[in-house]
């Protein structure tokens, strides 16, 4: 972490950390908040009963819960997503234990990002933009297309030239900021199909939403002058599925799947982070196969580890303060 709140420095994953409010449900329970967010790089457990203070956890930044996402956007993520208008592929995650708050935050994150990056093409009148969307489901490691829930189950494909792609994965060309906040709505509105049948199923999915931008330098008659690059927004799978053993049938192999995707971004991040060059284990997952080109690399990365504040959840919020530890 940086001393004296400075600004964050230029690395290339940033991990910061987002404790929401204590719930209704939560106060009516008389749940207890359990954490100090002592300044905005340090929290703390509180242990009245111990002489000796907790040990502080820090981070390059911690958003308290009187937070807005406004802040939490500008801090932890604005400029990774901005990024991708210069060309370089950029991710932002939303990590944490169900009912931490990723969806809340992602949501609030695509939403700054979509309005940021419309005010940026409309300041760049020399280039021509193409802004396009695609959003996928990985649940039970089976690839879903959001845009299109007709379509069935999703192959990977490995492209000399891309990488890993999705095959068939619809892309939809976004005319402006209100028809991609529409295609978005509409994504959203695919995710919680099965919801209600599937309990609880979307703590076990992974939502990519992909904006690919590319533009060209106007006066460029053969059009050479062109960036292009992805921008991902990953709202993950509960945290408490990597710690979880489910015992039979298909819970299990939900579950072991789930470990399996998030197991291997967790690797993936912590190599990257301790500045491994040698192997990446991508491959290992399909999550990391799909992200694999914007992430590590020359991509940025953003992580937000969303924590409870509640005192019925300290031994979540320790496991995803740890990975955060790990991570940074
Ligand atoms: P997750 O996606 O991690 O399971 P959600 O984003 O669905 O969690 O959040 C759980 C609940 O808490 C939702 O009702 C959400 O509106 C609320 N919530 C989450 N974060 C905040 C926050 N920072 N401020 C206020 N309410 C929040
Ligand atoms: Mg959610």
């Amino acid at each position: 972490a940086t001393p004296g709140g400075s600004k964050i420095r230029e690395e290339k994953i940033r991990v910061t950390v987002r404790m929401r409010p204590l719930n209704r449900k939560e106060q009516a329970m008389y749940d207890l908040v359990a954490w100090d967010c002592l300044d905005e790089q340090t929290i703390v457990f509180r242990n009245p009963n111990q002489e000796r203070p907790a040990i502080p956890y820090t981070f390059d930044r911690v958003f308290a819960p009187a937070c807005s996402t406004q802040k939490v956007y500008d801090e932890g993520a604005k400029d990774v997503a901005l990024s991708a208008l210069s060309g370089i592929n950029a991710t932002i995650f939303a990590y944490g234990q169900t009912s931490s708050g990723k969806t809340f935050t992602m949501r609030g994150i695509t939403e700054n990002a979509i309005r940021d990056i419309y005010d940026c093409i409309k300041n760049t009148p020399d280039r021509d933009f193409v802004l396009r969307i695609s959003a996928l489901e990985i649940y039970n490691e089976t690839v879903i297309d959001l845009l299109n829930r007709e379509s069935g189950p999703l192959r990977l494909l490995d492209d000399p030239e891309k990488g890993t792609i999705v095959e068939k994965l619809n892309e939809e060309v976004a005319k402006d900021g209100q028809h991609l906040r529409h295609l978005i709505g509409i994504c959203e509105a695919h995710r919680q199909v099965g919801e209600t049948t599937l309990n609880d199923k979307s703590s076990r999915s992974h939502q990519i939403i992909r904006l690919t931008v590319e533009s060209f330098l106007r006066e460029s008659p053969d059009r050479v002058k062109s960036y292009i690059a992805s921008l991902n927004f990953v709202d993950l799978a509960g945290s408490e599925r990597v710690s979880q053993t489910k015992t039979c049938g298909t819970r299990l192999k939900e579950g072991s799947h789930i470990n399996r995707s998030l197991l291997t971004l967790a690797s993936v991040i912590r190599k990257l982070s301790c500045g491994i060059h040698g192997h990446i284990p991508y491959r290992d997952s399909k999550l990391t196969r799909i992200l694999q080109s914007s992430l590590g690399g020359n991509a940025r990365t953003a992580i937000i580890c969303t924590v409870s504040p509640s005192l019925s959840h300290v031994e979540q919020t320790r496991n995803t303060l740890s990975f955060a530890t790990s991570a940074k």
